[in-house]
């Protein structure tokens, strides 16, 4: 009987022990499974947040580079020079190309930015005071190494881009990039060409604002009217590549007669808000119809030809292979001469028709 109840007691207990063992067993492996999992979460966010830093270090490496390639080229200089009346370009030109756009518009990209809004205002954080400074930096240099060019005779030149970007400014970006030559590009909001806009500053160029749909009767129908035009580009850009654009050009130049409102109404609005605007003083003439690449090269040449410092007008649009396939001769014209290419900065001496 006795034996018979230890013997009941005794599997009581080993019953107890393989519980004990299966329970230790689960816990084990739910541990497992759960251990890794929470690991993998925090180093996702981890990933997240190191990702977002190293872009804004990138941006922040972009402006340093260029801006030390700028130095090394040396120096700046004031320019005055007054545009004559063959600078301006054609309304004709200029109007087509609006239609042509008209098709991709404002209300696209604003889900494009909306999207990566919160991601871009700690990247702009990160980013703007370090952009701040070597902007200031910059000044005195470019001044300088403009000043010492134009004294030892050489042409400084400054290329300018309006109206893209769109299908050729990939392959323009490359062409730049083959003669290592840093230009400005003043463009509007085409959605779907963030890839370029993003290669525009990490490629050492400008990045610079042209209104948001270039739309002259958008644009020029109010004061309210232009300042979201104004806001909506640079939010936009803001968004896209982090870094935040000051500086402008007027579809038509400051000198189009698209507004019954004087233009002095807008610019005083820049100035307020600390946005440059830049026209030219020198036309490829590349907003007429039908101007051949050799037209477009000679007027550049010709017009740089007449100015210590030039600040010249070429579009980036997708119907201007004229001026797309002028651009390597160019540059290329323009090193022989030895020619001080620039992109337009902050400290650059602003060329402006006339304003009334
Ligand atoms: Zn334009």
């Amino acid at each position: 009987m006795k034996s018979e109840e230890e013997q009941l007691t005794e599997a009581a207990r080993r019953r107890k022990r393989v519980n004990l063992y299966k329970r230790i067993i689960v816990i084990f492996i739910a541990a497992m499974i759960v251990l890794p999992t929470i690991l993998c979460i925090i180093l996702f966010f981890k990933l997240n947040s190191l990702s977002k830093e190293v872009k804004g270090l990138k941006s922040d490496l972009s402006q340093y580079v260029s801006m030390a390639d700028s130095k090394e080229e040396q120096e700046v200089v004031n320019n005055n020079t007054k545009p004559s009346e063959t600078d301006k370009p054609t309304d004709v030109s200029e109007t087509r190309n609006q239609d042509s756009n008209a098709s991709q518009k404002p209300e696209e990209t604003q889900t494009t930015g909306n999207n990566t809004a919160s991601q871009t205002e700690i990247i702009q954080n990160e980013t703007e005071p370090a952009a701040e400074q070597a902007a200031s930096e910059q000044t005195v240099s470019e001044q300088e190494a403009v000043q010492a060019a134009v004294k030892a005779g050489r042409k400084v030149v400054y290329l300018t881009f309006d109206d893209g970007p769109g299908k050729n400014t990939a392959a323009l970006l490359d062409v730049l990039k083959k003669y290592d030559v840093k230009v400005t590009f003043f463009v509007n909001g085409y959605t779907g060409f963030e890839d370029e806009l993003n290669r525009i500053i990490e490629e050492g160029h400008t990045l610079a604002m042209h209104t948001y749909s270039h739309r002259y009767e958008v644009v020029y129908g109010s004061l309210d009217s232009f300042i979201n035009e104004v806001v909506t580009l640079q939010d936009y850009l803001t968004d896209v590549t982090g870094i935040k654009p000051v500086l402008f050009r007027f579809p038509g130049g400051s000198s189009n007669e698209q507004t019954n409102i004087p233009i002095s109404t807008f610019t005083e609005y820049l100035d307020e808000v600390g946005i440059t605007y830049f026209d030219w003083n020198v036309s490829s003439g590349d907003g007429s119809n039908n101007i051949t690449t050799e037209s477009v090269y000679n007027n550049v040449m010709n017009g740089v030809a007449q100015n210590d410092v030039s600040i010249v007008l070429m579009h980036d649009s997708p119907d201007k292979s004229a001026t797309f396939n002028a651009v390597p001769k160019i540059i290329e014209s323009l090193q022989e001469m030895d020619a001080l290419i620039l992109p337009i900065t902050s400290d650059t001496e602003p060329v402006h028709h006339n304003v009334k």
